[in-house]
């Protein structure tokens, strides 16, 4: 019996992984753009990371994370998520001390959970994101936010909604908090388990569950905004302002709550309106931690980042019908008639290669059609021809395959003619 993929899992076969590296690129790109530098952490850590950093009243913690005892009875997790072990590595190399503030991440790489596989859900996969830390400028609020919808413009996407909330400072957070659990606690055997043992561990999450999400009391209960204090409000208004500056369109829902704990002020979602998306819409969601670094055993630490997978981008630019501009063709397919000129063929490839052209050649002893055909299939811009009479001549022929046109090339000038060709 063969052995199959393990569920929720997916390879991404050539042909399909073009797409991923461009959208890796165009994100890199942009980072660079933003100064956002590279951070890569281990797949794998305590699992009490992310009971800590994630919070052990999440899904994320109860239900979903890959747990497992190495040899040594360690208690590790694969990791769930990015922010996390960003913010570790922040901690554990002393990174609040650099001089240079704040401190701006980017990651790219596999995360796991264990959720019920669907489009746009998967057990594994890649996640994107960025973390700043070390500053609490609404500026750089509304930098990682304006990154984020730039990542997605670059891309081509066009049908996004761009939705903020502030879910205020502790103090905004403890008085709403308060009105959440005299709204809800009269009726709370009404609500579904999860919410119930939510109600006094924290009561914002509630408003995020999927089960209760119809209950009229979801409807009505307290807004956040109505209890920020000045200073939240203020803080909330100036990222706003930015947001308008920088030509960022963006709508305020004050019902927007994230899934992890530490969250305050600035929380954000990025969704497609993108007709026949399906259910899932969210690509991509972030915002505010500024108890985190505390958390996991750091100074206290302001910090803001988002994180979207790269598969519901993907299903994103489909549902949209974007294609993006991959170019799978080669440069130069050469083809060799002969013993001697084969042999020739294997040196001259390894030049043209040294020199950065992409090159192939046949490795079948094809007749001369099936090569032409199989340089047709690598969609070569020069096809070079060379038979052991041209070969006794010093001789290559050249064919453009754009134009058609073919030329006689003396073998000693044939790769920099290729070059300054290509160039
Ligand atoms: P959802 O409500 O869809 O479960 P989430 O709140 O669990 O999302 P986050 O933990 O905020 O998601 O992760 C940020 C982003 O990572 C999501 O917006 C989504 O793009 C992506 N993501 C999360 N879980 C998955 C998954 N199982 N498969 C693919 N992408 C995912
Ligand atoms: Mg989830």
């Amino acid at each position: 019996m063969s052995i199959q993929i393990p569920r929720g899992t997916q390879d991404i076969l050539p042909g399909d992984v073009e797409k991923w590296q461009y959208v890796e690129e165009t994100a890199k790109k942009l980072c660079h753009a933003y100064q956002y530098k590279e951070i890569r952490t281990p797949i794998f850590e305590s699992s009490e990371l992310f009971t800590r950093g994630v919070g052990d009243t999440t899904d994320i913690v109860q239900k979903e994370m890959y747990m497992f005892e190495d040899r040594g009875g360690r208690s590790l997790a694969l990791r769930p998520e990015g922010t996390a072990s960003v913010v570790r590595s922040f901690v554990g190399n002393k990174m609040y001390g650099n001089p240079g503030q704040p401190v701006k991440l980017y990651y790219s790489g596999p995360m796991f959970r264990y959720e019920r596989p669907q489009a746009g859900r998967y057990r594994q996969f890649v996640q994107f994101g960025v973390e700043a830390l070390g500053s609490e400028d609404p500026a750089i609020d509304a930098e990682v936010l304006s990154l984020a919808m730039s990542i997605y413009k670059e891309l081509g996407l066009k049908q996004l909604k761009l939705v903020i909330n502030s879910l205020g400072d502790a103090g905004s957070r403890n008085a709403h908090r308060e009105a959440l659990i005299n709204h809800f606690k009269p009726r709370i055997d009404e609500f579904c388990g999860d919410c119930q043992n939510r109600l006094e561990k924290n009561p914002l999450r509630i408003l995020d569950c999927k089960k209760d999400r119809d209950h009229e009391l979801m409807a009505t209960a307290p807004s956040i905004l109505e209890y920020l204090n000045d200073e939240s409000r203020d803080y909330f208004e100036k990222v706003q302002r930015y947001l308008k500056d920088m030509d960022v369109e963006f709508e305020v829902d004050p019902t927007l709550v994230r899934g992890l704990d530490y969250y305050n002020h600035t929380a954000f979602e990025i969704m497609s309106n993108a007709e026949g998306f399906g259910a899932i819409t969210t690509l991509c969601g972030g915002g505010r931690y500024n108890g985190l670094v505390e958390e996991i055993g750091g100074p206290e630490t302001p910090g803001i980042g988002f994180a979207f997978s790269i598969e519901r981008l993907l299903a994103a630019l489909e549902a949209e019908g974007v294609g993006l501009p991959i170019n799978e063709g080669i440069d130069l397919f050469i083809v060799a008639l002969g013993e001697e000129a084969k042999d020739y063929a294997v040196k001259l490839l390894h030049t043209v290669r040294k020199e950065g052209i992409s090159s192939e050649k046949d490795y079948l002893d094809r007749k001369l059609k099936a090569q032409f055909k199989a340089a047709d299939r690598s969609q070569a811009k020069y096809v070079a021809v060379i038979g052991d009479d041209e070969l006794k001549e010093n001789k290559i022929n050249l064919k453009d395959m754009t134009t058609g046109e073919q030329e006689e090339i003396a073998l000693e000038q044939f790769v920099e003619t290729v070059k300054g060709k290509l160039s």
